[in-house]
């Protein structure tokens, strides 16, 4: 069936994106292109960064797939092309909105999911230079901080139960 080939190729590119994205922060941005990169470490006045350079590098290859792909009428390359861009959007609301609250769009949350991602983010921000780098990923996170954020959640669970405790006479 064709709509469940092309449903199969959009997620599909949405995964493969992932992984091309872990690739061009670990050897690109912290690479040769460190410079448009580095105000996201090091941050500088201003709404926008150097950095945000990188959406229209990435969203370019999706319209231009989505432009032939529509024009040529090859619906697998109109289906990558929308899966860049819906990693884009993905990207942005996890990356942008939810870690950097570019936006005060949603605040506060005690998702598992979210701490984590915020706190394996937050890791990669640790390292100022461009070196020694960690957490390269944005959706997929190591399950070592899946670890910190329920053991995190243990002992607040903890010291809410002392903190409460009726007194023991
Ligand atoms: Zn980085
Ligand atoms: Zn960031």
């Amino acid at each position: 069936m064709d709509v469940l080939r092309y449903i199969l190729v959009l997620l599909g590119t949405f995964i493969v994106m992932e992984g091309i994205t872990w690739c061009t922060h670990r050897f690109i941005m912290h690479g040769f292109l460190w410079y448009l990169h580095k105000d996201h470490h090091q941050t500088e006045p201003g709404f926008f960064e150097k950095n945000d350079a990188f959406f229209i590098i990435f969203a370019i290859p999706s319209m231009l797939l989505i432009y032939f792909g529509t024009f040529d009428k090859m619906w697998w390359m109109q289906a990558i092309g929308f899966g860049i861009m819906a990693y884009g959007v993905a990207y942005f609301i996890v990356h942008d909105v939810i870690i950097h609250q570019r936006f005060k769009w949603f605040t506060r949350s005690n998702n598992s999911y979210v701490r984590t991602i915020r706190w394996a983010h937050k890791m990669h921000h640790k390292h100022l230079d461009r070196h020694n780098g960690e957490s390269f990923g944005m959706l997929y996170v190591h399950k070592k901080y899946w670890e910190k954020i329920r053991r995190d959640k243990k002992l607040m669970a903890g010291s809410r139960k002392v903190a409460y405790a009726p007194e023991a006479d």
